[in-house]
């Protein structure tokens, strides 16, 4: 119970700091529902090899889970998350991340390097505003080769460390400094930040302690 207090007290001062500060220490938006987990946040995730046959992307895959993993063991004031992403082998089960790749990736008409899908209990896209109050436990990475294929390496990378952190509940925000920014263009973060993982803290912090 202590330490439940703890987690909401480091909220409400995340929020106290965002109001005090015009230009707001924590950029962080989150989406309001978030994935149904049972043991922490350990999730594992599956590659679709039919559409992702590209080594150098895989690779970026793996770097990008891994940094999410480092970054949440590593980075609120000493709090380790014991987020564990394990990379699903097993056949005939359903990994709670899938990345996979279509030609073009859209979302509301418009053309995208990728996309994140969140699936409810009954197999149920969550969209719109039912983000606000529909929790998941299913996540789909899409990502559309037309458009992510003329990213630089980096880029890709923060891409797909982007879309993890809509998996994981976070929204956009406009911190071009942080993974959640809105857009490729312009943002500077390759990796989580100090920002992201607070987000995903608030979001989480119930399950961790
Ligand atoms: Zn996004």
């Amino acid at each position: 119970m202590k330490k439940r207090i703890k987690c909401i007290g480091m909220v409400l001062f995340a929020f106290a700091i965002a109001l005090s500060m015009s230009t707001g220490v924590y950029a962080y938006r989150v989406l309001g529902g978030r994935f149904v987990l049972t043991n922490g946040l350990r999730m594992t995730y599956e590659i679709d090899y039919e559409t992702i046959q590209d080594e150098e992307l895989i690779d970026i895959i793996h770097e990008a889970f891994d940094d999410w993993e480092w970054h949440l063991n590593d980075a609120v004031d000493g709090i380790n998350m014991g987020a564990y992403f394990s990379h699903f082998m097993y056949e005939g089960r359903v990994a709670d991340i899938r990345i996979r790749a279509v030609p073009d990736v859209y979302v509301d008409g418009r053309i995208y390097p990728a996309r994140t899908d969140l699936y409810d209990a009954n197999g149920r896209l969550v969209y719109g505003d039912d983000l606000a109050n529909t929790n998941w436990v299913r996540a789909e990475i899409v990502i559309g080769y037309s458009q992510f294929n003329g990213l630089e390496p980096i880029e890709k990378k923060s891409t797909i460390t982007h879309e993890i952190g809509h998996v994981l509940g976070l929204a956009h925000n406009t911190d071009n400094g942080t993974i959640m920014y809105d857009r490729v263009e312009g943002c500077t973060a390759y990796v989580p930040t100090l920002d992201d993982i607070e987000g995903v803290y608030s979001i989480y912090c119930d399950l961790l302690e």
